[in-house]
């Protein structure tokens, strides 16, 4: 059920069964992350291979060293400028998180999510909450309750509703090798603002062999109809005269036209907004059974590169 009550979120959480939570990026799969049982059973209920590691998700910036054994200088940077926010730091673990929650890995995902209802949640238990995105593996990210519910029905317990999410873009992921900033997955904070804090961040290299990050996966977020993104909509739209249509624009460019549905992200243009509206167009859009969605590739700097790689694994077949 659909739900504003942390008391029965809590009840759920305490007896290690999972939830749904709000936070400011989008929904998240919560369970007790020091319990095994809890967290298999996030992985069973989205159909997420076990390689895919999880997000832990802690109540302040001090409860880091329940987690993590060793804090880069430059991590502790970022948390105390983004925490409360939507950047995950991946840090080396300690051992009470099981090896299911980091996918073996000897490192831990790890941040402060800025969603008073989960943080108020979170103040109340005595344990970090494992969570990856609310959605089957693979599909559209949810950004409302109403995305988790269509998802999972009365499979979920509880799906704590704390509106629309703000940022509505997964969080901005960074590794650290030799101390040094990597970038494993774009996110809600631009690049630009993370090199602001910490200097010049390197990228993780993509390899679906070994999805270090499978929010890098090739193919994620993904509609399930045929979606195709372009810099020049205008002239797409041309090639397919009889089909129904869906187009994504970044801005209002193009006019109203009973051959399409059009979903506009932001009509002044502006990339937060952009990012807010994306997950939430794209789900509209796949309800109305169209032949194909056309996407509108936004400028390649600051949210606009986010936003352009969501489209990109959208687009993958
Ligand atoms: P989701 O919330 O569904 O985007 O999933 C969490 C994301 O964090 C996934 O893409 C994970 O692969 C990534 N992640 C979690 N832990 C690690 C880790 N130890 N190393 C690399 N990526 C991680
Ligand atoms: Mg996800």
């Amino acid at each position: 059920m659909i739900t504003t009550s942390i008391d029965l979120a809590k009840q759920v959480l305490c007896n290690n069964g999972i939830i749904a939570i709000p936070t400011e990026t989008v929904y998240g799969l919560a369970g007790n992350a020091f319990n095994e049982s809890a967290v298999e059973k996030i992985f069973a209920l989205k159909k997420r291979p076990h390689f895919n590691p999880l997000i832990v998700h802690i109540k302040s910036a001090d409860s880091i060293m329940d987690v993590a054994s060793a804090i880069p200088e430059a991590a502790l940077l970022l948390a105390t400028k983004f925490w409360p926010g939507p950047l995950t730091l991946l840090l080396n673990k300690k051992s009470n998180i099981p090896d299911l929650v980091t996918a073996g890995k000897p490192t831990v995902a790890v941040r402060m999510p800025n969603h008073p209802l989960t943080l108020s949640l979170l103040e109340q238990l005595d344990f970090p909450l494992a969570a990856p995105s609310a959605n089957p593996f693979g599909s559209i990210s949810p950004t409302s309750a109403a995305h988790v519910y269509n998802y999972f029905q009365e499979d979920l317990e509880v799906v704590l509703d704390g509106g629309e999410c703000n940022n509505g873009v997964e969080s901005t992921i960074i590794g650290f090798e030799n101390n040094l900033p990597v970038l494993y997955r774009l996110g809600a904070i631009s690049v630009e603002e993370v090199e602001a804090v910490v200097g010049k961040v390197l990228i993780h290299s993509k390899n679906d062999e070994d999805p270090a990050a499978p929010g890098m996966l090739s193919r994620h977020y993904s509609p399930n109809t045929n979606t195709y993104l372009t810099d020049d909509v205008a002239e797409f739209i041309k090639q397919y005269p009889n089909k129904k249509i869906g187009l994504l624009l970044f801005k209002d460019a193009i006019e109203d036209n009973a051959s399409f549905h059009k979903e506009v992200l932001s009509a002044e243009g502006d990339m937060a907004e952009a990012a807010k509206n994306l997950y939430a167009a794209l789900h509209r859009l796949d309800k109305l059974n169209l032949d194909i969605i056309i996407a509108e590739r936004l400028p390649d700097e600051g949210l606009g590169k986010t936003i352009n790689d969501r489209l990109q694994r959208a687009v993958e077949k």
